[in-house]
């Protein structure tokens, strides 16, 4: 007998698992709006020429490959913090940010998970948006943090919601921060589309830097996946503001006891990438209006898919492909339509009805459109 006889099946992954369905379709007419991955006009994956001019000027620098400490490049998180909270924020200033190199985005959730899991001085619990990004409920239930009552933590996507494309306006934000004072409320913002939202890093950041002017002490989950394309090298950081430098020092000593033994420290590549363009005024010039070139070309596509879903007279309503923003449109397709779609256009999408705009262009926007009316006829 097996050791591992007794191993069930698991599902696959709800968003992996469409690209794998993808891949396996052999039509030439197939779409993948499936995974939120930028796309260039052209539907190919995009690395952005800052990113190539600073992997450049690294090769030809020849750094070696030794460890990073386990709270990574420094050079990279103090970079990283002034991007989220901004270079005159209060706690940046005082230097009482703690702050780690994390594995992207979802290991900035997690080591904040641990974090909270471990030293959260009230009810261990977490409420997480309905709906939210489908890997929140796994995080926070491996992080041992559970159902909640008051004074519990509250993760807020800071912009671009995944999957609904739906995001307070200021006005709502000033009002959440009240509420969650009020509340006594922890807020854990998880920050993964930071200029992706209105092509502006610091406007896409309000809701993070407010909650900071307002006084309230924030866990933040950064990842630079999605702003400089970085996916695969896995370039986040997770923060927390603390009241001083002696307080963010004893965080800081935690955090490294945290992650010690999930994977001893990050890896250096990505970081080294970030930390070079951010910290080149010319570079970091040419990244701003690359993220804004990516966010209007979504901008664009959206304008485009409503035109059209208009003007083939599809029954509904479809204003908000254009309200929404970011990566994604949750465009109100139902279940057995998004199936349809898969099974009879070969088109793919999560089974909420979510797409991914970067996954459309001139090229295959009017085969969708017309796709997607027969789907609702
Ligand atoms: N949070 C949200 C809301 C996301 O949409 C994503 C990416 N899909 C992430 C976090 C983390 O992604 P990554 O680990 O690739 O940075």
């Amino acid at each position: 007998l097996s050791t591992w006889s007794a191993v069930p099946a698991g599902p696959p992954d709800p968003i992996l698992g469409v690209t794998e369905a993808f891949k396996a379709d052999k039509d030439s007419r197939k779409i993948n709006l499936g995974v939120g991955a930028y796309r260039d006009e052209h539907g190919k994956p995009y690395v952005l020429s800052s990113v190539k001019k600073a992997e450049e000027s690294l090769t030809a620098a020849q750094p070696d490959k030794e460890y990073l400490p386990i709270t990574g490049l420094p050079g990279f998180t103090q970079n990283a913090a002034k991007l989220a909270y901004g270079a005159e924020s209060k706690p940046l200033v005082e230097n009482s940010i703690a702050v780690t190199q994390s594995i992207s985005g979802t290991g900035a959730l997690r080591i904040g998970g641990a974090f909270l899991g471990r030293f959260y001085p009230h009810a261990k619990a977490i409420y997480l948006p309905v709906p939210s990004w489908g890997n929140h409920t796994p995080i926070f239930r491996d992080s041992g943090l559970e159902n909640a009552p008051e004074k519990s933590i509250v993760l807020l996507h800071a912009c671009a919601h995944n999957p609904t494309g739906v995001d307070p306006t200021q006005e709502q934000w000033r009002e959440i921060s009240d509420i969650l004072k009020e509340k006594k409320l922890f807020p854990f913002f998880d920050m993964a589309y930071q200029g992706f939202a209105s092509g502006s890093t610091s406007r896409d950041a309000f809701a993070v830097r407010h909650f900071v002017s307002e006084g309230h002490q924030i866990a933040l989950s950064q990842s630079f996946a999605k702003n400089m394309g970085l996916y695969g090298e896995r370039v986040g950081a997770f923060s927390l503001t603390t009241v001083d430098p002696e307080e963010k020092a004893r965080v800081d000593s935690q955090l490294k006891i945290v992650i010690r033994p999930m994977y001893s420290n990050p890896p250096v590549h990505g970081a080294r990438i970030a930390n070079t363009i951010l910290s080149s005024p010319e570079l970091y010039a040419q990244w701003e209006s690359e993220v804004k070139g990516m966010a209007d070309r979504i901008i664009s596509m959206r304008e485009k898919l409503y035109d059209t879903l208009v003007g083939l007279q599809t029954p509904g309503q479809w204003g908000h492909i254009k309200s929404q923003i970011g990566m994604f449109s949750f465009t109100g397709l139902t279940q057995p339509q998004t199936k349809a779609l898969a099974d009879k256009a070969h088109i793919y999408m999560t089974a909420d009805g979510r797409i991914s705009m970067a996954g459309l262009n001139s090229s295959n926007i009017e085969y969708f459109a017309e796709s997607v009316s027969k789907a609702v006829k």
